[in-house]
């Protein structure tokens, strides 16, 4: 097994499916399955979950909404998309705990750092809701803090794409993608992987980012067990 904890990262707007808006059951389930296939190999997993499908902070200020406010709807949407999640991971019988960074004692716990570290060593699938519980952060933000904080191996950054190309791959025929990238070439050359405070918290910290296709099936098993390169590592 190539990680033994690792932070999955899935955007808001994955879960949407073919849908403009929203939660679409089927790749809600599609999901669901893969993380089971990583979790029958005994990996432990914390998952960070975006609310774009539902509600995003700079939106709120074309629309007339404070931006403050509008980032906090924008966390409170991550904690339905988080609970949407859990639902599904726990119809397969897995065991989910719902961490929020923002107090909701009714739908879920507190972050508490030590807690979340126990929660994965007994193997239950941690979700961490509501970003990190403050405005000007985004859910990357998030998943790289939170990977270092429970120490996780790595941050795996599931996208609709399989990895970093040298130009955007349905503009140029000729884009080519990457296996390998260092934190500095990604700044060099200007890749957009995250947003700058996500990137340089794992740099700084050392945790491994892999961009991956989340929606092909299998992929995100064949890369725990490191069976078949998948996606692009910058490490
Ligand atoms: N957000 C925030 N602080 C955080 C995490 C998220 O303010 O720690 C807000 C922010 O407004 C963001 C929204 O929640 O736009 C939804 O998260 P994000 O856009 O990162 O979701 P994704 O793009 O991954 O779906």
């Amino acid at each position: 097994m190539s990680y033994k904890r690792i932070l999955l990262k899935l955007s808001g707007e994955a879960l949407m499916g073919d849908q403009n808006y929203g939660i679409d059951s089927k790749r809600l389930e599609q999901y669901a399955l893969e993380i089971q296939r990583v979790k029958e190999q005994g990996v432990e997993i914390a998952i960070v979950i975006g609310g774009g499908n539902i509600y995003r902070g700079v939106q709120a200020e074309a629309s007339g909404i404070d931006r403050v406010q509008g980032d906090y709807m924008g966390m409170l949407a991550t904690v339905i998309n988080a609970m949407a999640i859990q639902s599904a991971l726990e119809k397969h019988g897995m065991y989910t705990r719902l961490m929020s960074g923002i107090k909701m004692e009714a739908v879920c716990e507190p972050f508490i750092r030590r807690r979340a570290v126990r929660h994965l060593e007994k193997g239950r699938i941690v979700i961490f809701g509501a970003g990190i519980g403050n405005p000007y952060f985004t859910t990357d933000s998030t998943a790289s803090l939170r990977a270092i904080e429970v120490e996780a191996d790595v941050v795996l950054k599931g996208t609709r794409v399989d990895g970093v190309y040298s130009a955007d791959p349905e503009k140029d025929p000729s884009a080519v993608r990457f296996e390998k990238l260092s934190f500095d070439e990604v700044i060099q050359n200007g890749y957009s992987i995250m947003d700058m405070t996500a990137f340089t918290l794992c740099q700084e910290n050392n945790v491994p980012i892999i961009v991956f296709d989340m929606n092909k099936p299998g992929n995100l098993e064949r890369l725990v067990t490191g069976e078949e390169q998948v996606g692009t590592l910058i490490s």
